[in-house]
């Protein structure tokens, strides 16, 4: 009775403030068992949060039964709402903080009940990114990767972004992809309205991951076999090809081969909105285009132009030119060296004196026979950053590139222990992917004044090397698409930069794989190492050291994408939305979460 007595009135004010606390949930009174829901956290939109009640303790015996509900925020769906331990995605919140409260209830074994609450704190994500910049390394699936990253480090996935925190994997396929496996399985063909994601890329036979030198898709020939277009006729491996996948990324609209943000069939009011237009139009951001390249190529081109065909470059270089002009292009197809392929004679004379419009918005900046094109490159950067300078302010056009119609790769040397690399003879009078990225990323900084930018970087030769199964062209591609990473890395980090990982979006992708590069097995390339012969295709052929098992073509297989930053969680999104019961993003995912990063309508 005494001991009653003592406890009773501590135990009425423990009541009340319990009861201002969280009404209706939390009760403990005695004998009864202890509900522990776990410490309160902050989290962001879009994060996996671990609902932990298993530390609950039951007093006449042990805890049996657990019962999670919401009392508070945008409704989430619990994995497992009777367990001791469930998981929800934190909703999207529109800005600000919002707070969830979640109550556990728990029942022991002789029949005492409880409970207690959790709060969770979710920080907004969208609208969060004001700088985003889009890496993409063009026909790269993640063997690539992974053999880059032996040839520097004896390891598989040691580059610059192998650390970020938000790793996936992305399907590519465009509509002729579709269409291709629809006419196999006596499906109906691609509609905006009316299709199934996994006719595109179909996880069950392709895998929920992909090649990363060990693990091997469950079906070769899902890749492999040629299948005719729809209607019959011509057959080919399934693969998108660069416009369409680069139409995805720019618009989150699917498309066909050679569209450049064209929806397909070309009809006349075709023309689609790229993000890019989307960043300037809404929130005046600087828009930016890198590549190693022709700047009228295709990538490029979807991140800056609109066309039915990726080749006709003339279209595409004036649209560039005249009418999106963005803050920065940078770029191969000086005509020194590719002719008039990928600019007009009026075009590239214009922008060499720059004195009328459009031409006198932009410093140009080209290679030149005998100069250091990164040295030349960062000299005009100063002058436009000098407000002394009576270019001060002005836009900035590089243009670069060599025979082949594309900037001089270094080539690696085959010095097992020893990587490193080696720039042929004149192939230094163009600027390294690593020195165009920092160019443009300063000159952007400057032109979006305050309201940030969007960059599209690609390391777009690592493709044309595949096309040729040149491995060494590759491993050097790879190497200036990783440099280019650390200067972006670089450049978040600088204090004296505005940006920092609270403002900026980093993502690195591929468009679509490329060549169906294996390693055989049994063999591990090591540090420095290059293969010694590259053999005809062939899976059986176990005394190589790579196949390549679709010669010189692209194919379905899907690539990795990485993220960093503001509104990288957002992809959590959508891991498994279109291919269920995987982690698997689509290309076209990329978009919308670059979309709700920035905030865009
Ligand atoms: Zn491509």
């Amino acid at each position: 009775m005494r001991v009653k007595i003592r406890y009773r009135i501590p135990l009425v004010l423990a009541l009340a403030v319990a009861a201002l606390l969280a009404p209706g949930c939390m009760d403990n009174r005695l004998n009864r068992p202890v509900a522990r829901a776990g410490e309160d956290m902050s989290v962001e939109a879009g994060e996996a949060v671990t609902l932990d009640g298993s530390r609950s303790l039951g007093r006449r015996g042990r805890i049996v039964t657990w019962h999670w509900t919401q009392l508070e925020g945008t409704p989430v769906q619990l994995s497992d709402p009777s367990g001791p331990v469930t998981t929800f995605i934190t909703p999207e919140t529109a800005s600000g903080v919002q707070v969830l409260v979640f109550c556990l209830a728990v029942t022991d074994e002789g029949g005492g009940s409880n409970t207690d609450t959790v709060r969770v704190t979710v920080r907004a994500l969208a609208g969060q990114a004001k700088y985003v910049i889009l890496l993409i390394g063009d026909g790269m699936q993640m063997a690539y990767e992974v053999a880059l990253s032996r040839y520097l480090y004896g390891t598989d996935q040691d580059l610059s972004w192998h650390s970020f925190p938000l790793r996936t994997v992305c399907a590519t396929w465009h509509i002729d992809t579709y269409d291709r496996y629809a006419w196999a399985y006596g499906a109906p063909r691609y509609t905006d309205s009316g299709f199934n994601p996994v006719l595109g890329y179909d996880p069950h036979l392709g895998g929920g991951w992909t090649y990363d030198g060990w693990w091997n898709p469950p079906s070769d020939e899902y890749f492999l076999t040629p299948l005719p277009a729809w209607g019959g006729g011509w057959e080919a491996i399934p693969a998108t090809d660069s416009a369409a996948s680069g139409t995805a990324l720019a618009c989150g609209r699917k498309t066909e081969a050679g569209n450049v943000n064209w929806a397909a069939g070309d009809p006349a009011n075709g023309a689609l909105t790229f993000i890019g237009e989307e960043c300037r139009g809404q929130k005046s951001m600087a828009l930016g285009v890198v590549t190693t390249v022709p700047f009228a190529h295709a990538t490029p081109a979807c991140f800056a132009s609109h066309a039915t065909t990726r080749y006709a470059y003339e279209e595409i270089s004036t649209e560039i030119i005249h009418r999106t002009r963005p803050d920065v292009v940078i770029g191969a197809g000086h005509p020194d060296w590719s002719g008039f392929a990928y600019i007009s004679e009026d075009d590239y004379a214009g922008l060499k004196s720059g004195n009328v419009p459009p031409y006198s918005e932009y410093l140009l900046v080209e290679r030149e026979v005998g100069m250091d094109g990164g040295v030349a490159l960062e000299a005009a950067v100063n002058t436009l950053l000098n407000p002394a300078h009576p270019a001060h302010g002005r836009k900035l056009f590089g243009l670069f590139g060599g025979w082949g119609g594309y900037m001089e790769h270094p080539e690696p040397e085959d010095a097992p222990g020893m990587p490193g690399f080696t720039w042929p003879e004149g192939a230094e009078e163009n600027p390294s992917l690593g020195e165009c990225t920092r160019a443009a990323l300063r000159v952007l900084t400057q032109r979006g004044k305050g309201r940030g930018f969007f960059l599209m970087v690609e390391g777009g030769d690592i493709d044309w090397a595949n096309h040729a199964m040149d491995y060494s062209w590759m491993i050097g591609a790879m190497h200036q698409f990783d440099e280019a990473m650390k200067a972006v890395h670089a450049f978040v980090e600088d204090p004296a930069t505005p940006l920092t990982w609270e403002n900026t979006l980093v993502i690195l992708t591929s468009d679509h794989s490329n060549g169906y590069l294996r390693f055989c097995p049994g063999t591990v390339l090591g540090r420095g190492r290059l293969p010694a012969v590259i053999p005809e295709p062939s899976p059986e052929n176990h005394s190589c050291e790579i196949w390549y098992g679709a010669p010189g073509v692209h194919t379905n297989e899907p690539v990795m994408v990485y993220a960093r930053g503001a509104g990288a969680s957002l992809f959590r999104d959508y891991q498994g939305r279109m291919y269920p019961s995987t982690r698997l993003v689509d290309n076209t995912d990329i978009h919308a979460v670059m979309r709700r990063a920035v905030g865009l309508r």
